[in-house]
């Protein structure tokens, strides 16, 4: 048994206003053919990054639809997350060091934790590498029964995987019955054993996080957090990651800041416990910034939730999200639904969202960003144009519906 993450409970009801009759009619007809269905998603972390917040929204919604969902974390420890982090940049296309340690290591955590696995379920859901050795781990102990189905979802950029870890992983995941990938792109050839499914992830219009807010809730929080309400400013959330480019970010914002003096920069971070790097990175990001006391580096640790991460989004001139790798970036999904104009890396999953010059635009490099931030800061009928077309691409394919009904339709399809 693992920890179970408690969530609160979702009604679909509530979402009709927003995605319409028709796709709630599809979710309860779908579910009708999974009524009491035991699934268990798996994961990492409860908290920090983009699989954390699809879950606590997922795992709700298929309850209220008649299964019975729960999310629970594999048991970890620092010199595991060690280890999964360079597996996980190792994946993304960082050249990583691959040692036999490493493997170790990885081997030894997935080991006790398929150890702890001990309840029967329908449907099992892994989600990325860290645990994706459990199955095989528990082939010896019954795994088909504790698990009828298991899939594997991977939300990694897998384009330029590192071929040495890809290698060490394929067998593990050629276990699973089904893969999902966020994009055809990331599918890895190779792949014997399961059926392969494409999911883009989504977020939840009802979160907090994407709630609309009064301009004077919003007006609050950034002044508690020392940011100016009265000058305009530019906004990144992300983890303290070098794929998410935050020291990029600092250097279009001073080439911005040339031609608009009073412009500020905003980077909201949380720190994910099965994320290391994360403070080398804060320290690298805040060295960069250096004396500029218009570059607010907030993070969870200052108090910034969910709430707080609305009111930063709401009221950016421009969203950033510069990544240089990048799985989806719900970050961009939250921006364009708040009708924000964003600006964001040419990487991974982003130009599913960002369609250049129609819902954002999309950039490769320190001067194309800034360029671009400069053109909507002279032009706001292009951004506010920018931003109402991506509310509505957001509404029509990235709604957290829309995932519910993609993993329904898997379930279904492994009856
Ligand atoms: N996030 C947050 N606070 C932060 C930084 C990130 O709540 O300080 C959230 C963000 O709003 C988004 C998720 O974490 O919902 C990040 O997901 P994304 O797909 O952008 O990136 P990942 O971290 O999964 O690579």
């Amino acid at each position: 048994m693992f920890d179970s993450v408690p969530v609160p409970p979702k009604r679909l009801e509530e979402y009709r206003p927003i995605v319409g009759d028709a796709v709630i009619a599809e979710l309860k007809e779908l579910a009708s053919q999974l009524q009491g269905a035991r699934v268990l998603h798996l994961n990492a972390t409860a908290f920090g990054g983009g699989v954390a917040e699809i879950l606590t929204a997922m795992v709700p919604l298929l309850n209220d639809l008649g299964l019975v969902a729960d999310w629970q974390v594999i048991k970890g420890a620092n010199e595991f997350y060690q280890v999964t982090k360079a597996i996980h940049n190792g994946l993304q296309g960082m050249f990583v060091s691959w040692t036999p340690e490493m493997v170790a290591t990885w081997m030894r955590y997935n080991q006790l934790n398929a150890d702890l696995f001990d309840q029967p379920y329908d449907f099992v859901v892994v989600h990325d590498p860290q645990p994706a050795g459990i199955l095989r781990f528990l082939e010896n102990r019954q795994a088909r029964v504790l698990g009828k189905r298991w899939l594997w979802r991977c939300h990694i950029d897998l384009t330029e995987a590192q071929p040495d870890i890809w290698d060490f992983l394929r067998p593990y995941v050629d276990a699973y019955d089904l893969v999902i990938f966020t994009l055809d792109k990331f599918v890895k050839d190779g792949l014997e054993g399961p059926l392969v499914r494409i999911i883009p992830p989504a977020i939840d219009p009802m979160s907090v996080k994407n709630t609309p807010m009064s301009r004077e809730s919003v007006e609050n929080i950034l002044r508690s957090h020392g940011v100016d309400a009265q000058r305009p400013y530019l906004c990144q959330v992300s983890r303290f990651d070098p794929w998410k480019d935050p020291t990029g970010v600092i250097d279009a914002y001073r080439l911005v800041k040339r031609s608009f003096p009073e412009m500020q920069l905003v980077l909201v971070a949380s720190m994910a416990h099965d994320d290391p790097e994360g403070w080398t990175f804060y320290e690298r990001t805040a060295r960069r910034a250096g004396e500029d006391w218009d570059v607010h580096l907030l993070t969870n640790l200052h108090g910034v939730g969910n709430l707080e991460v609305n009111a930063f989004q709401t009221a950016a001139e421009v969203v950033i999200q510069k990544s240089l790798r990048e799985g989806f970036g719900l970050t961009v999904t939250e921006a364009l639904w708040k009708e924000r104009p964003v600006v964001a890396g040419h990487a991974g999953g982003i130009p599913l969202q960002v369609r250049h010059g129609e819902t954002g635009y999309l950039v490769s490099s320190v001067e194309e960003c800034a360029e671009q931030i400069h053109f909507l800061l002279r032009n706001q009928y292009a951004a506010r144009t920018l931003g109402k077309t991506g509310r509505e691409h957001v509404r029509e394919n990235f709604l957290i519906t829309r995932n519910v009904r993609d993993y329904l339709r898997a379930f279904v399809g492994l009856l």
